[in-house]
């Protein structure tokens, strides 16, 4: 038996779902997590992505909803320049 690969490129990457994206009525959503990225697949069309699970957003739901692993973006957390503090 083979083991799964530990790096899955992104054009490989499936859509998250309801089993991960739960609806949140706070600012902790994707888009202020600290794992959220904007990438860009070969086409040049903007993609959504969470490394964490390796999964894309679906368009829209990055303001909407997040999962248990929600963090808080670290430049909001300490400042945009901690290092000058
Ligand atoms: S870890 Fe969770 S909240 Fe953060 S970007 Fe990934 S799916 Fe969204």
């Amino acid at each position: 038996m083979s083991a799964a690969p530990l790096f899955v490129p992104l054009e490989e990457w499936e859509y998250l779902n309801h089993e991960v994206l739960r609806s949140s009525r706070s600012s902790k959503v994707c888009i202020t997590c600290q794992h959220f990225r904007y990438e860009v697949d070969k086409h040049c069309v903007t993609l959504l992505t969470c490394p964490i699970h390796q999964g894309l957003i679906p368009q829209g739901e990055h303001l909407t909803k997040r999962c248990s692993r929600w963090v808080e973006r670290r430049e909001l957390a300490v400042g945009w320049c901690s290092e000058a503090g």
